[in-house]
């Protein structure tokens, strides 16, 4: 006769006397009594270590103004120039570039994906968008910084569009919690706005039950595990951490929730608008 996973409760499992209260509840494949045994079990589990995020490449990326100049679109006058007032501004490189209108965007996104050694699509046509995969919650989507586009079923490979920097702990994650291998390329910020808009308008089409929270520390978190527990019955978590917050999956029969827990005073603009 099992008893509740729980290690602080151990509550037998009453099998044949109370069929009801038997059944329980099911959270990552162990039985517990109650709504609060899982709810501290799902604690426990926020507080495993987080697991150590594999390093970027071992060579340094090249700077984003040595490889325009190398593409021949801007001239040495042109990087001082923007480099002087990028001082004042703390803007990044490529936008100082833009908003001074000394480099075509193009350029700049061939650069920026050259430094990351991804693919980048200059005319990247949104309503693909809408005939790709559309599973993920949109706010997820948006969190991540990954809207995909076409999945290959075969190899469990997502394309997906980003922006510079590429969402590397991200992807690692969709990998590690979903199984899908995101294949990305960079786009220019407001093309991944659209694409992000069309996703949303497709995804809510579909109709599905899954949705994405953004959560306030793991007392918070454990509490809508252990709410979910309830209302599935059976429930598994599953978590990988992303730069400025840790990715909960949370799957039951009836719904998948992502919680997002900020791991950062201030979290990313995605997290941000997502709540
Ligand atoms: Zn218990």
């Amino acid at each position: 006769m099992p008893r509740c996973a729980d290690f602080t409760c151990g509550r037998w499992r009453p099998e044949r006397l109370a069929p009801k209260w038997a059944a329980g509840l099911r959270f990552n494949g162990h039985w517990y009594c109650s709504r609060e045994c899982v709810e501290h079990a799902a604690r426990i589990g926020l507080d495993a270590p987080a697991i150590a995020t594999a390093s970027a490449g071992a060579l340094p990326p090249l700077k984003l103004g040595v490889l325009l100049r190398h593409l021949g679109a801007i001239s040495e006058d042109t990087l001082d120039r923007a480099l002087e007032s990028q001082r004042s501004t703390g803007r990044r490189l490529g936008e100082e570039l833009l908003a001074l209108n000394q480099a075509p965007a193009e350029a700049i996104l061939k650069a920026l994906a050259a430094q990351s050694n991804i693919s980048y699509l200059p005319a990247f046509d949104v309503t693909r968008v809408m005939h790709g995969p559309s599973w993920l919650p949109t706010d997820t989507v948006r969190a991540l910084g990954l809207v995909p586009f076409e999945a290959n079923e075969a190899q469990k490979r997502l394309h997906v569009v980003c922006t510079a920097p590429v969402p590397r702990s991200a992807m690692r994650a969709l990998l590690k919690l979903t199984g899908w291998t995101a294949e990305p390329y960079m786009v220019e910020d407001d093309t991944w706005q659209q694409a992000l808009r069309t996703y949303r308008s497709t995804a809510e089409v579909s109709g599905q039950r899954r949705e994405t929270v953004t959560v306030v520390g793991p007392d918070a978190a454990a509490a809508r595990i252990a709410d979910s527990a309830l209302l599935d019955r059976s429930v598994t978590m599953r978590t990988a951490n992303c730069d400025q917050y840790t990715w909960v999956r949370v799957e039951g029969k009836q719904q998948v929730s992502d919680l997002l827990i900020p791991t950062v005073e201030e979290p990313c603009p995605a997290v941000r608008i997502a709540r």
